[in-house]
């Protein structure tokens, strides 16, 4: 017996996650090239072997959260780029340098610090809040914003090489939210102009991440920071996207024990659950919300075993849940369960999980902890 079929495992299927890139890099300009977000350990997918097949798919920039991850990147990728999206305490101007890693520049007082701190020359691209209101250069005007990014940009200790923004409703499709994004993106590419035109160009202007490619796709950026795409799952779901993508993570569990209940049986904590007559078939599975499978879907959620989807019934618990699978014939001890994944004609997504207890697919793949152990597929 493979050694991870003992409990719970995610499978990542690498060939899912190439056959994404090809597809996104159909939708990629001339003047763009993808920038592959693989923050939060690739978003649960792991960080390593993600970035592996990434550098075989022939992708060269990289971008992540913070310095830990910058380093951990570094290490397997010594000739990529890599920018830290988010905040890094000054302090670590050494590191950054040292690594050669590119920092996201939030203000021009964070700026002036990293300045103070660098010993030669910190990489960074300076990044504008047009309307996310998270981080970023916060100006009522291109013409004021260009102003305080030319003081970032004239720092010596400093080395800018590019304008980036984030969006904030560039997954929603209607009038409103269009309007928004075009206002942000007419933001950024006018700063940029300014810019230009007083002779300062940048090597780098970028702002498109996944729903940005999907839906308003500019070929002025020049870099797309896609993440949530690459690993298969909708930025805003069930929003139909322009390409196919395969969901890159399955998350499979094992039966571990089947009994008949009767009517009046109550199951699990709380007993929240009773079965509504004799005859029902109650099956034991060995994962529970301590593997991010969400206590919140207790009730809720379907799984497939043997290629039907059967009922989530009871509360869900840390290590383990219970199923009805009355409408599943022949389930036994062994049976392998799919909790994220495609079993038979049945496929049940991330997304679609997600949605049953108001989060998104982003969360869902994030969430899958740490003792559930990656397994590495076609
Ligand atoms: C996470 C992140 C992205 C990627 O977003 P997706 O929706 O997963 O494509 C891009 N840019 C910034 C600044 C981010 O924080």
């Amino acid at each position: 017996m493979k050694p991870y079929l003992k409990r719970a495992w995610a499978e990542i299927s690498l060939g899912a996650l190439e056959s994404n890139i090809r597809n996104i890099s159909g939708l990629l300009s001339d003047n763009t090239e993808l920038m592959a977000v693989i923050k939060a350990d690739a978003y649960g997918h792991g960080e390593d072997d993600i970035l592996k097949k990434l550098r075989q798919c022939g992708v060269k920039y990289f971008a992540v959260s913070n310095l830990d991850e910058a380093i951990s990147v570094r290490k397997h990728c010594p000739d990529g780029e890599i920018l830290i999206l988010g905040y890094t305490p000054p302090e670590y101007a050494h590191e950054l340098e040292e690594h050669n890693i590119i920092q996201g520049v939030l203000s021009y007082d964070y700026a002036l610090e990293l300045n103070e701190q660098a010993l030669r020359k910190v990489r960074c691209h300076i990044k504008i809040d047009t309307g996310m209101g998270r981080i970023g250069l916060k100006f009522n005007s291109p013409c004021e914003c260009a102003d305080e990014a030319e003081k970032i940009i004239a720092l010596e200790k400093l080395e800018a090489e590019g304008l980036y923004t984030h969006y904030a409703v560039a997954d929603t499709p209607d009038e409103d939210c269009n309007s928004y994004t075009e206002k942000q993106t007419d933001f950024i590419i006018k700063t940029y102009d300014e810019l230009k035109s007083r002779g300062i160009s940048l090597k780098h202007l970028h702002f498109l991440n996944s729903a940005a490619l999907c839906h308003h796709n500019n070929s002025r950026s020049t870099l797309a920071r896609a993440g949530i795409i690459m690993y298969g799952l909708f930025p805003n779901y069930p929003v139909p996207l322009p390409i196919e993508l395969k969901p890159v993570m399955s998350l499979k569990a094992v039966v571990s024990q089947v009994k008949e209940i009767h009517k009046g049986d109550s199951l699990s904590y709380g007993r929240t659950y009773c079965a509504p007559c004799d005859g029902i078939k109650a099956a034991t599975v060995t994962v529970g919300y301590a593997d991010g499978y969400s206590r919140l879907l207790s009730g809720k959620a379907q799984v497939i075993v043997r290629g039907k989807r059967c009922p989530v019934i009871g509360r869900i618990c840390m290590d383990q849940l219970m199923l009805d699978v009355t409408g599943a014939d022949g389930v036994q001890e062994g049976d392998i369960v799919t909790l994220i994944g495609r079993d038979g004609n049945e496929e049940i997504t991330a997304d679609e999980l997600a949605s049953l207890y108001g989060t998104i697919g982003y969360e869902i793949v994030c969430g899958i902890s740490k003792r559930v152990p990656r397994i590495y597929v076609d």
